[in-house]
């Protein structure tokens, strides 16, 4: 029988949050520098140069990219041949809480949206699981911020409303929110599944490496499409207009229902905090 060590998940958890916080991806580093590179508003790049400035800052001294630290978010592939006698997400929550703790990083859940009185230590995370084969347990984790969550939207369009249709709720939407979901954007679009999971979809497709490009070449042929027409909004860095809006735009698709057409659009924001990490079963 093949296990991993509760204190392993624990202590992998605490590092991604302790470093994710911290420390922007290189991948998303290098978009911005490239987009700073490419912008000609003068406004936009002087934006653009403080979201590099800040996050040389964060990384230099140890202190996080923003304020906002995020609610925790996970996608967990569980290898089919491991067992646990333990519960996972309590050890994953547990690597939450110690992480937010220890990291001295700001407590952003409350344990009920009205009665609001918050957790203190960042828990519960939202945690999604799949099951793979093999040996594995591989944990991808973003700290996901508040305000460009608050912008994301979902709306069942009807299949007559087809590829326009889904074009122009992306661009009404990231018109709309303007600069308030921190843009530059990692903009994740959900198209098909069904009414909850079109979320799902928007969602894992913002864990997307930022460069990378969809293997389905309809979706892939979306996301050079959408990219290209978010950035002519001119909502721009922050909101105060320019050609970076978005640094990417990642589409995943799913089957549905002959009468639907959901869609869901998740904002991630230039603070676009990922890791990711992979465990290996042992005996136990
Ligand atoms: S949306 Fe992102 S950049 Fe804006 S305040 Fe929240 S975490 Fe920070």
């Amino acid at each position: 029988m093949l296990t991993i060590e509760k204190v392993l998940v624990i202590d992998s958890v605490k590092e991604m949050i302790m470093e994710s916080t911290v420390v922007l991806d290189k991948t998303v580093v290098d978009k911005l520098l490239f987009a700073y590179d490419s912008e000609k508003s003068v406004l936009a790049k002087s934006v653009l140069e403080k979201i590099i400035q800040n996050q040389e800052i964060a990384r230099t001294e140890n202190i996080p990219l923003c304020q906002d630290t995020g609610l925790v978010v996970c996608f967990v592939e569980v290898g089919r041949n491991l067992h646990f006698d333990y519960d996972l997400s309590e050890a994953i929550n547990e690597g939450v809480r110690r992480g937010y703790i220890e990291g001295y990083l700001r407590k952003s859940v409350v344990a009920h949206p009205l009665k609001r009185v918050n957790t203190k230590d960042n828990t519960p995370a939202v945690i999604h699981y799949d099951f793979i084969p093999g040996n594995e347990l591989k944990i991808h984790l973003a700290p996901k911020g508040g305000g460009s969550e608050n912008m994301s939207a979902l709306k069942m369009l009807s299949p007559a409303d087809g590829r326009e249709g889904i074009i122009d709720f992306v661009l009404k939407t990231i018109k709309d929110a303007g600069g308030r979901p921190c843009p530059p954007l990692i903009v994740g679009v959900g198209i098909g599944g069904n009414f909850e999971h079109v979320a799902y979809l928007a969602k894992k497709a913002i864990f997307r490496q930022i460069d990378d490009a969809s293997s389905v070449m309809e979706d892939r042929l979306l996301e050079e499409e959408l990219l290209d027409k978010i950035n002519k909004l001119d909502v721009g860095p922050m909101g105060l207009r320019g050609a970076t809006t978005a640094l990417a735009v990642k589409v995943e698709s799913a089957p549905c229902h002959i009468a639907s057409l959901p869609v869901a659009i998740n904002l991630q924001c230039h603070s676009a905090r990922k890791k990711e990490v992979t465990l290996y079963g042992k005996k136990a």
